[in-house]
């Protein structure tokens, strides 16, 4: 890990040995599981969007690497209370971020900025946007089950 900010590793080492908002969430009206096969990391999301499209409250729960884990935990405390349209917004931005792609904009994500530093290490890109595809799967509940070796990042 020496090779990421000392801000990044401090964030990653929190969320990794408390992981918020873990665990089942029931009344949840949005499922998705997400694996990253490379990796081995799994995740799997619960959402629950009220009667105006509000993220009410989001669980995660999973076992993988310490980015995959913090960047679910950390993804879920930035979701509440936001619309799905924002949340979609905050994917994009997420995923254009760490796939480094120039121009990429990163308004919209606060604290999850830290993670802009895993687009030098590729193989650790699918580890920090594996929470963020499972949550668009949930948003649209397409498949029930994604991985990351699906498709691009
Ligand atoms: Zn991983």
């Amino acid at each position: 890990m020496s090779e990421f900010s000392d801000l990044y590793q401090d964030l990653i080492l929190d969320h990794q040995k408390n992981p918020r908002n873990f665990g089942d969430l029931p009344g949840a009206n949005h499922h998705a599981d997400g694996y990253n096969p490379l990796c081995g990391d799994k995740i799997t999301l619960g959402l629950k969007l009220n009667g105006e499209g509000v993220i009410e409250d989001v669980k995660f729960k999973g076992s993988g690497c310490a980015i995959s884990k913090a960047s679910a935990s950390m993804m879920t405390m930035a979701l509440k209370g936001k619309k799905a349209a924002e949340a979609e917004k905050m994917f994009t931005q997420f995923h254009d971020m760490v796939m480094g792609k120039e121009g990429a904009k990163t308004s919209d994500l606060g604290k999850l900025k830290v993670f802009a530093g895993v687009r030098d290490y590729p193989a650790r890109v699918k580890c920090a946007s594996l929470a963020w595809h499972t949550l668009e799967a949930a948003l649209h509940d397409e498949k029930k089950v994604i991985s990351t070796e699906d498709g691009e990042g």
